[in-house]
């Protein structure tokens, strides 16, 4: 059994979303495209999960926030879809043949293939703790998550959360399970959270603001087991500090891990990505990758990166639309990195690289303050908490910019004012 297109979309996330739109603004005609998804819904704007998803009150739900809403660009409809997308699980790939095995056993073959498969949450198991599939333990990666984790929310009201990741998953779901009234204590190994993004001034800005709303942080030590009750639910929490936190339920937000097992000794990887040149095509010219799953050159920085943002999603997965279609046209994919996160009433956004001196502006007592980086003489990056629409578009010029930096007081001065002016 097999079927024949022209263009498939391997993925059904962010990425194939916008890849979707992008082929139907510039006209496909019936029949040329598939896309294959594992997910039971349409593609969705998975960032909403974290955040209104989790709300106590006129929580967000589908359809509300299927792509392309989140960008104000017009939706492809649930018919549209229903036409295009092919529900099941691609089980292998062929690149050097031009086929996809799926789970429903069939062949699907392409002349083009862009690779969406964005990536799976780490597992506990993967760092020698058991626990998973305990049915108080929640990841939270796509709707089925989120509808478990509301579920679980729901039972636990007044009782106790530990949420095992510092990261922004962990900050996400640590604010919404306060705003749904239970007890948070947030578990991670580093000695602030978002160690990955914030300096020791911004993460403790943000670590009073959360123990403010009654977090508590047990910093520097990790999870090493749970106990269970006779029903296999998670009771409690052991530390490998020695302590002991009882738990009504347990989120985890450890990481992820891009989706490139189909294609592993098929096609070129780099950090930990399916590699891609500026025009998001991998070392076989049939197939493309973009998003979470993609290694791809950051013109910027003058090195790859693989990244896990939203933007890149979308603006990866338009680039590479662009690229087929119009291959003597399309340049370079030019990408500023950027990223962003809401919780509570807090809102931020990051652009560029936090490589460098940190130099931090603004009031790290109010609700406005940021932060630039500076390496090798120029700023290559910067964060914004409590902007306007126009402080973020300032901000990102900027760091797009990056202009030379000679006296860093003097940077620290002027604040978000160099910014605004530059
Ligand atoms: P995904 O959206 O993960 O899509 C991958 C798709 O491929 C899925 O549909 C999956 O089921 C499918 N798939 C995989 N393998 C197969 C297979 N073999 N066969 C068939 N289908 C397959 N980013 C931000 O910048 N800001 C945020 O605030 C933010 N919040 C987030 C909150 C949450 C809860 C999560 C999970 C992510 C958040 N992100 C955020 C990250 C952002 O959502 C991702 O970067 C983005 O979804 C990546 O898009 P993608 O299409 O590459 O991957």
């Amino acid at each position: 059994m097999g079927r024949a297109f022209l263009y498939v979309i391997l993925g059904g996330g962010v990425a194939a979303g916008y890849a979707a739109l992008e082929f139907t603004k510039r006209g496909l005609s019936p029949g040329e495209l598939c896309i294959i998804s594992e997910e039971p819904v349409a593609p969705y704007e998975r960032p909403a999960l974290s955040k209104g998803f989790l709300l106590p009150e006129s929580p967000a739900r589908l359809p509300a926030f299927h792509t392309c809403v989140g960008a104000n660009e017009e939706r492809l409809t649930p018919k549209w879809y229903k036409e295009h997308v092919l529900g099941t699980r691609v089980k292998s790939a062929d690149v050097r043949r031009r086929t996809l095995l799926t789970a429903t056993g069939e062949t699907i073959s392409y002349k083009i293939l862009i690779i969406a498969t964005g990536a799976r949450a780490l597992k506990l198991e993967e760092f020698g703790v058991n626990g998973s599939e305990a049915e108080n333990v929640c990841y939270l990666r796509d709707l089925a998550d989120a509808n478990s984790l509301v579920n679980v929310m729901q039972s636990c009201a007044g009782g106790n959360a530990v949420v095992i990741g510092g990261g922004y998953i962990g900050m996400e779901c640590a604010a919404s399970l306060v705003i749904n009234k239970i007890n948070v204590t947030m578990v991670f190994p580093e000695e602030h959270c978002m160690a990955r993004l914030f300096t020791p001034k911004m993460a403790s800005y943000y670590e009073d603001y959360y123990q403010s709303k009654g977090v508590k942080f047990i910093k520097g030590t990790v999870l090493s087991s749970f106990e269970f009750d006779s029903s296999g639910k998670v009771t409690a929490v052991n530390l490998r500090d020695g302590s002991r936190l009882p738990a009504d339920m347990v989120v985890v937000g450890i990481g992820i891990r891009p989706n490139t097992s189909l294609f592993e000794g098929q096609l070129t990887l780099e950090k930990g990505g399916i590699k891609v040149n500026g025009k998001l095509q991998t070392s076989n010219n049939s197939v493309y990758a973009v998003g979470d799953v993609a290694a791809f050159p950051v013109k910027l920085f003058g090195e790859t990166r693989r990244l896990e943002h939203v933007d890149l999603a979308r603006k990866s997965a338009k680039h590479a639309v662009t690229a087929i279609l119009e291959p003597e046209k399309t340049g370079e994919f030019d990408y500023l990195p950027f990223f962003y996160s809401r919780v509570f009433a807090l809102s931020w956004q990051f652009y560029g690289d936090n490589v460098g001196e940190a130099v931090h502006f603004g009031d790290y007592s109010g609700s406005t303050f940021g932060a630039y980086w500076i390496s090798k003489g120029h700023l290559v990056g910067s964060f914004l908490e409590g902007g306007t629409k126009e402080e973020y578009e300032a901000i990102a010029h900027a760091t797009r910019l990056k202009p030379a930096i000679e006296d860093l007081a003097e940077l620290e001065r002027q604040g978000l004012n160099f910014a605004l002016t530059v």
